[in-house]
């Protein structure tokens, strides 16, 4: 049976997909390129195309055998989305509802679905875990909320069996160089960091000091790109097992504050890279730590590249090997 994977040209999508091949799976990608690269797609069965389209999803459910599908496909920008809300409801909750109506339709009762640490808010707690209330403070933690729930009543309905991966902040590329992260425009801080120091950038803006936090900046989870690749096969096999669905936090339980991650940049690449104090970013919690004993436990996951400086390694080789990420031309990234 294969595993139809919608946004599997995007960063994490392109990983998994990548993954998933190395352990043997038939895998097809759907993705219509709107973010995602074409130079990241492994040797897969690939259809360009909207999950909008219900058509195309006809002839993909027709066409192969799928009995699981990973669904990476949306528009995942925190700003962005308070700033074009219609866009991302649009996207992520209409077009997930087409994806599941046609799954229905098609008998596919499997989904393993792209989460975010978003659904929480502001966290009551650290370490967060998957029990703490949801209380999203924009739309695109809203839509993914709103899928998050769009399964439950399902699962009640029709039987359908779901994992979310609920991400906290993806970091680093395959550790082979194949494949790595690439966004235009870049808003991430990993990748934003690495391009001042391949001199593409002259310094990094450190959005507030202010927090409450040991140093002022604000403190993220970091976790490697790989294992949430693995996570995703992990939740793919538990629900051929026919294991319990629900939704599960993916971190390493430790904060890095921004200045930090920095510093550990500082100290891969070798490069001085100048940072400058800038006005917060509207709608960043000050620390976001993951508990995810429930993903060890349930899905028997284990991170594998759990230290930052592999993360900025692994990522810090890809960007030098590819300065321009998949486009051959030299853009400006600024
Ligand atoms: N950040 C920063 N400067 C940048 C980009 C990001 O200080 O140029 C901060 C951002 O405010 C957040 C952290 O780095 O606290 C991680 O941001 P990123 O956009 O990488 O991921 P997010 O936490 O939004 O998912």
């Amino acid at each position: 049976m294969a595993i139809l994977v919608t946004g599997g040209a995007g960063y994490i999508g392109s990983h998994t997909v990548l993954f998933l091949l190395e352990q043997g799976e038939q895998v097809i990608v759907l993705d219509n390129l709107q973010k995602g690269h074409a130079g990241a797609l492994s040797d897969v069965t690939f259809y360009h195309g909207d999950i909008r389209d219900d058509q195309l999803l006809d002839t993909i459910f027709t066409t192969h055998s799928i009995d699981t599908v990973i669904h990476f496909a949306a528009n995942s920008l925190v700003g962005e989305s308070v700033k074009r809300p219609i866009e991302y409801y649009e996207n992520n909750v209409i077009g997930t509802h087409t994806l599941l109506k046609k799954m229905l339709e098609h008998d596919v009762k499997k989904i393993v679905f792209s989460s975010t640490a978003a659904t929480y808010g502001e966290p009551v707690q650290i370490p967060i875990q998957e029990s703490d209330p949801t209380i999203p403070t924009n739309p695109y933690g809203e839509t993914k909320l709103a899928i998050e729930k769009m399964f439950h009543w399902c699962q009640e309905a029709y039987g359908l069996q779901y994992v979310c991966l609920r991400y906290f902040n993806a970091a680093g590329a395959d550790p082979n160089g194949r494949i790595g992260e690439d966004h235009s425009p870049e808003s991430h801080l990993i990748p934003i960091v690495l391009q001042v120091a391949l001199g593409q950038r002259e310094r990094v803006a450190i959005f507030g000091d202010d927090y409450q936090t040991e140093d002022g900046s604000c403190i993220r989870d970091y976790i490697h790109v790989m294992d949430l690749a693995n996570a995703h096969y992990l939740a793919c096999e538990h629900l051929r097992k026919d294991g319990q669905s629900g939704s599960f936090n993916l971190g390493n339980g430790k904060g890095f504050s921004v200045k930090e991650v920095i510093e550990v940049c500082r100290q891969v690449t070798g490069h001085p890279i100048p940072a400058e104090i800038a006005p917060r970013r509207s709608g960043d919690p000050a620390s976001l730590i993951a508990s995810s004993e429930k993903a060890q436990t349930i899905l028997g996951w284990e991170p594998k590249y759990p230290s930052l400086e592999t993360m900025v390694e692994h990522a810090w080789n890809w960007h030098k090997e590819h300065p321009h990420g998949y486009s051959t031309e030299n853009k400006d990234k600024q």
